[in-house]
């Protein structure tokens, strides 16, 4: 096994803001073959790296975590997606329905303490139960995002999972992801035709208000606007030192060490 350190993806990840989105997403699948997916929570960026992978024929699995407490229109979407991108749509659960955690732990998420520990057991631990059967996962953060997100690099270490996170759209403005929404007439949740600017579970998501951050609408309840799940890595500081162990040759194909594929 061959270490990699966030610090070790300084260059490619300087090279990789070249590159388009689907450029990006070529490279990973040639890169990391069938030990790669794409995650996402059926928001419209996640719909739009979807159509992405439709239109240039890769073969990845879609990974949704499904919390057991989402939005109707987001399960819809997942279905559709699924449908009619002839997508392998994987759906992972928690181990205890709501209602089953709510009745041993109460109702967690009206607390920060309480939130960290249901999104910990709804979202991150689903993910953890899949620990090893992927060395990459395709994510759909965007610096335009603002918060945590505005420094999002293109590629990130995740030690937890031990894995490597993509995120093709991090230079997506909002305005490339509403062209790209419009020129291809991508699937989107149709809550974010209500208002709803990020989409998490029915519990703490609302609506945002004309003016406010984008964010508003996550845990509202709990303000001040900051919160995030856990589930994306790179949404809490991180330092340059932090590793995943993975094999030597895929550590030099990353690094581009072994270029037998064309990006
Ligand atoms: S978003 Fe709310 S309901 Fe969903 S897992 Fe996190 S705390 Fe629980």
């Amino acid at each position: 096994m061959a270490r990699l350190t966030q610090a070790d993806l300084h260059e490619m990840n300087q090279t990789f803001e070249e590159r388009t989105p689907q450029e990006l997403l070529r490279w990973t699948q040639e890169v990391f073959g069938s030990r790669v997916a794409a995650l996402s929570a059926m928001q419209k960026a996640g719909s739009v790296v979807c159509h992405m992978l439709r239109a240039l024929q890769l073969p990845m699995k879609v990974v949704f975590v499904d919390t057991g407490v989402h939005f109707a229109e987001t399960l819809t979407t997942r279905d559709r997606i699924a449908r009619e991108y002839n997508l392998d749509v994987v759906t992972l659960v928690p181990a205890l329905t709501m209602e089953e955690q709510t009745a041993r732990f109460g109702v967690l998420y009206l607390t920060t303490e309480g939130q960290q520990r249901c999104c910990h057991m709804r979202k991150n631990e689903p993910l953890l139960g899949i620990k090893g059967q992927f060395d990459a996962f395709i994510g759909s953060l965007r610096r335009s995002e603002g918060g945590q997100r505005e420094k999002c690099p293109i590629l990130a270490v995740d030690p937890e999972m031990n894995c490597l996170r993509v995120n093709p759209l991090a230079g997506f403005s909002d305005q490339k992801l509403d062209e790209y929404i419009q020129a291809h007439s991508v699937i989107v949740n149709p809550l974010h035709d209500q208002g709803y600017t990020t989409i998490g579970c029915n519990r703490c998501t609302t609506p945002v208000l004309p003016g406010e951050p984008p964010r508003a609408g996550r845990w509202r309840h709990l303000g001040p606007w900051s919160a995030y799940c856990g589930i994306n890595p790179t949404d809490f500081a991180r330092e340059e030192s932090i590793a995943i162990d993975l094999s030597q040759d895929l550590v030099d194909r990353i690094l581009g060490r072994r270029t037998d594929f064309v990006i």
